[in-house]
Parts: C-alpha cells; structure tokens; sequence
C-alpha cells in the first residue's frame, strides 16, 4: 500500500502477542493482494481490466469496500470517487513525465469517471461497470480499511490494548497498562516535528488526509496527489483534513472526499453525521495556515489557540 505499517500490541505474554501480529500483517497483506492497482493479478486490477465486458464476481472484502465507498460518494456528493483512476494516470505522481496533463486529456478521461457507473449486485458479490475504460483506485480507501481488519484479527485473538497505524490512518483501541489512553499526535501540515494536536482516544480511528503526503511542485505551485473528480484538476486550498469516528474506513473515505470539498462545507457535512469529528487546515493566499474544527471536535479536544498561534496556524471560533 506504499506505506509504513506499525503495531503496538500489550499483552502478558510475548508468544501471544507475536502471533496476534503475525496474523494482523498476515491480513493487510491479504488485503495488498486484493486491492492493489500497481498489481497485474490483484482482484482489483481484474475487476478494472474485465467490469465493463461482464460483472465480475469479487471477494466480500472488496465487495465491501466498493459498497463503502459508493455511500461515502453519495454523502460527499461525489467528491470522494474511486473511479478516479482514469484521472490519476494523467497527473505526474503516476505518469512518468512531470507536466501537467492537458485540458483536453482530463476532459476525455472525465468521461470515464463517475461513481454512479458502477453497479453492485449484492445477491450474487458482483461489481460491472456501465462506461468503457473506466478504472478503480481504492488509493483514498483501502489502508483504513486494512486498519479495520488488522483491529478485527487482534481483538479475536484476545488482543486487549493496542494501536495500528498506517502511515497516518490509526486505530486505537483499549488503554494502556496504568490505564493511560492513547495519545495520537495531528502532524502540522507543513512541519512534520509539530504537532497541532495530541488526541486521547480510545476505541477510535484518526485518519489524516493531506496535501504534503505525495505532491509535485510545478512553477512552485503544489499539485497534490488528492482530485477533484468534478473538475480533474487536483484539489486546492485544503492543507490537511483529520477525521475522527468509530471506522477507520469510514474516516479515510471521508477525509479523502473532505480534503476536496474544503473547510466549509466538509465542516457542514461532518456536523450532519453522528459520531463523526474532523479538522480541516486551510492555507491562505500568503501561505497562513487556518485552523477550523467541528463542534464535536472542539468539545473532545479541547485546543489552545495560542499554541497553535506559536506555530503559524490560526485557530478559527
Ligand atoms: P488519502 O491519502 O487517503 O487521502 O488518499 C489519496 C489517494 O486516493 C490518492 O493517491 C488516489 O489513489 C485516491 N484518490 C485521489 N483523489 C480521490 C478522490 N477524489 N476520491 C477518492 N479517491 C481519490
Ligand atoms: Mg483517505
């Protein structure tokens, strides 16, 4: 999944807790084999090559996520979308050349993106798809969802405490010994020492989306690897958007289709949903960063405005 996968397990016994991360990593990397596009014999990539010629019968894992990310489309009208992968193939972070595509190229792969051209049938686990050429990237989904299951697989081995992270999409789940909740840090969009934040948290998932994880500069300009699936161009003005709720899925779709949607009405959007908390970071025309959370965030955790002030970011009532 093109990142770094850390576990922290507590437990009496040492042999326990190795086998219960064995078998944690053993099912991310199950999952890797399933949704991976940088894979030829992925499930993923079948499902891609084939979906428009014939439904394609899919793992309920994959079948899981695909039906996720339909309904996290649907609540973000559209701005969170799998079926970016025709849009992504055109800007430099996959293509090999570093140039921006040109208008002309986005609008003809624009026709070949829209979630509403997949269809789903849960009687018999299929995926197809009604427009040619179209491709599914699971880049703003699949590493919550594996955070999810490596939960799964360490709660049923007896697992009482522990902490996965991938690269930035966490779960936290039981306390410490002494009873100490897990702190989990917000990184400072644009110093990776700083921290915005340090969450407490427990049973909970914290994934941060963000303009500086994989980007190009082009004239100094910032592309980032996040587009936006109305216009094909990548998404602009939002530095980093973190997200907090009870599935690390759930929160990684979100975050995705937040950081597109910017500061106002992913903010609107976030209040409109129970158990949801978000804050998003704007960066203004000369570079100030802006600071704004949900009310349920700012009642979580609590945040000190002159803090944050010491780091360049303003925090916005
Ligand atoms: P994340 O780091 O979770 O925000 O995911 C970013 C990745 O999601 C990108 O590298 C793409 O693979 C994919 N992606 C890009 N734009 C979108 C979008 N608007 N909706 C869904 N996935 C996207
Ligand atoms: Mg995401």
């Amino acid at each position: 999944m093109g990142t770094l996968v850390e576990i922290t397990v507590f437990s009496e016994d040492s042999r326990h807790a190795y086998g219960a991360l064995q078998a944690a990593f053993d099912e991310i990397a199950r999952l890797e084999g399933l949704m991976s596009v940088f894979w030829k014999d992925s499930e993923l990539s079948r499902l891609n090559r084939e979906g428009f010629l014939h439904p394609v019968k899919v793992s309920p894992d994959l079948f899981r996520v695909i039906e996720m990310s339909l309904a996290i489309s649907q609540i973000t009208h559209g701005a969170f979308d799998i079926t970016v992968g025709p849009l992504m193939k055109l800007w430099p972070f996959v293509a090999r050349e570093k140039v921006l595509p040109s208008p002309g190229d986005i609008q003809d792969a624009l026709r070949r993106v829209g979630y509403r051209h997949v269809v789903l049938s849960s009687e018999d686990q299929t995926v197809s798809f009604t427009v040619q050429g179209m491709a599914l990237d699971l880049g703003g989904i699949a590493k919550g969802y594996a955070v999810d299951r490596a939960v799964a697989v360490l709660k049923e081995r007896g697992i009482a405490a522990a902490l996965v992270n991938a690269g930035g999409d966490v779960f936290a789940y039981g306390v410490k010994p002494g009873s100490r909740p897990w702190r989990i840090g917000v990184r400072h969009p644009r110093n990776p020492q700083a921290l915005l934040a340090a969450l407490p948290l427990t049973d909970k998932a914290v994934v941060t989306s963000g303009d500086y994880e994989r980007y190009f500069l082009v004239d100094g300009k910032r592309y980032s690897h996040i587009i936006d699936p109305r216009s094909g161009f990548t998404a602009q003005q939002t530095a980093s958007v973190t997200v907090v709720a009870s599935s690390a899925a759930y929160a990684d779709g979100l975050a995705t289709g937040i950081l597109v949607l910017g500061a106002e009405e992913g903010l609107s959007l976030v209040e409109s949903l129970p158990d949801v908390q978000a804050a998003v970071v704007t960066e203004g025309e000369r570079g100030e960063l802006i600071l704004r959370v949900s009310k349920g965030f700012r009642e979580a955790y609590p945040l000190d405005a002159r803090d944050l002030a010491a780091q360049g970011v303003r925090l916005l009532e």
